[in-house]
């Protein structure tokens, strides 16, 4: 059986597309993740997924960057678990339609490996997603894989980002990482 596979990033292709194949499935890639920003951190990631799938031997459809969609869908939600739910559906979305187009019968995706990511709520969305075009969502506990995943990645010199992609978890991460507070708490002190 065939599985198209949602790659969020190189690192986290690795042991998702190993696992698969060793289960006896056809894997093949898909990059499709309108959430990153800025578009020069896009192609880093881009680039480390074309060298994981080279690596891995992975054929990989890189769909389109519409981050135009993405920033439309989020820029007026305010509460960050709603934001991540619509950044997980879209690419879940866009994934089951690629399947769906390419003739291939299941989905999944590597941010099921994610320890950042609410991986019961990925694998719910997958599901009623899978459902609505007549597929089936793969579940597998890819987390158990991900240092494993990440120490191969770093011996093949693939990027790390340090941020989950969007915007928000940019400044998000900055701030933990600098202890910085925002302009404005420093002009109120
Ligand atoms: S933090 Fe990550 S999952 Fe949440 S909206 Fe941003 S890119 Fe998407």
């Amino acid at each position: 059986m065939k599985v198209l596979l949602h790659i969020c990033c190189g690192p986290c292709a690795i042991y998702p597309a190993s696992l698969l194949r060793e289960e006896g499935f056809e894997v093949e890639g898909f990059f499709y993740n309108p959430n990153i920003h800025p578009y020069s951190e896009y192609l880093r990631r881009y680039e480390a997924v074309l060298a994981a799938s080279e690596r891995l031997n992975l054929s990989t459809i890189y769909h389109r960057y519409d981050f135009e969609r993405f920033l439309k869908l989020v820029s007026c939600v305010e509460d960050r678990t709603r934001r991540h739910s619509l950044c997980w559906r879209i690419r879940l979305e866009e994934t089951a339609k690629a399947a769906g187009d390419h003739g291939i019968g299941a989905f999944t995706t590597t941010l099921l490996s994610s320890p950042y990511q609410d991986i019961g709520e990925i694998a719910r969305l997958g599901q009623e997603i899978a459902q609505g075009h007549g597929l089936e969502f793969i579940v597998r506990n890819f987390r158990k894989g991900f240092a494993e995943s990440h120490k191969l990645s770093r011996e093949w010199e693939l990027y790390h980002q340090n941020y989950c992609g969007c915007i928000y978890s940019e400044k998000e991460s900055v701030e933990q990482r600098n202890k910085k507070r925002p302009p404005d708490a420093r002009l109120r002190a």
